[in-house]
């Protein structure tokens, strides 16, 4: 049984990370959508929070398993049998970063593989951050998260206001 995980903050997760996972779903038997919980990252949402919206959003796919997880991803990997770490490309600055982050964690383990989706066009200027900004400024954020979230994530966006 093939294996892979889509490690990410997904804080809160958007239509562009839910394209990414309706694609690597095909491409594995079980993919499992994981929190990576940082305590050094100041994240909006708790992990239960992004946890649940996670849930809501996949509920329709079948092989998709949502979990959490903090310190190495060559650990994490080793743990649930994940033969590959699914990630997405938005930009060439995403390019960057996702390079860097491949190198280190091949470095901790020879064996670890990632596998790079590009973004759909229609969802690569989209990010949480900017859902985030969007969403404490009272703008309209429904072409960014999927319907079954929208109303949580616009509530508690804009009860919150914007955090310093
Ligand atoms: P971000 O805060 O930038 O949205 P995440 O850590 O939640 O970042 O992202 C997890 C992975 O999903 C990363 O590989 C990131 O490049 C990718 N990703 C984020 N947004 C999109 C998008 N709109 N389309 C495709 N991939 C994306």
């Amino acid at each position: 049984m093939k294996t892979m995980v889509y490690p990410g903050s997904f804080d809160p997760i958007t239509l562009g990370h839910l394209d990414i996972i309706k694609r690597a779903s095909k491409m594995a038997d079980k993919l499992i959508v994981t929190v990576m919980y940082n305590p050094e990252k100041n994240c909006y949402f708790s992990v239960d929070e992004r946890i649940e919206m996670i849930k809501k959003c996949t509920k329709n796919i079948k092989n998709v398993e949502v979990d959490c997880f903090s310190g190495l991803m060559v650990d994490y990997m080793k743990k649930v049998g994940a033969t590959a770490a699914v990630r997405g490309l938005r930009a060439v600055t995403d390019f960057e970063y996702e390079l860097q982050w491949a190198t280190f964690n091949q470095m901790l383990d020879d064996e670890f593989e990632a596998v790079f989706l590009m973004a759909n066009t229609e969802h690569s200027f989209l990010s949480s951050s900017i859902v985030r900004e969007i969403g404490q400024l009272g703008g309209n954020i429904k072409k960014m998260v999927s319907p079954e979230i929208y109303d949580y994530v616009n509530d508690k966006l804009n009860k919150n206001g914007i955090k310093e």
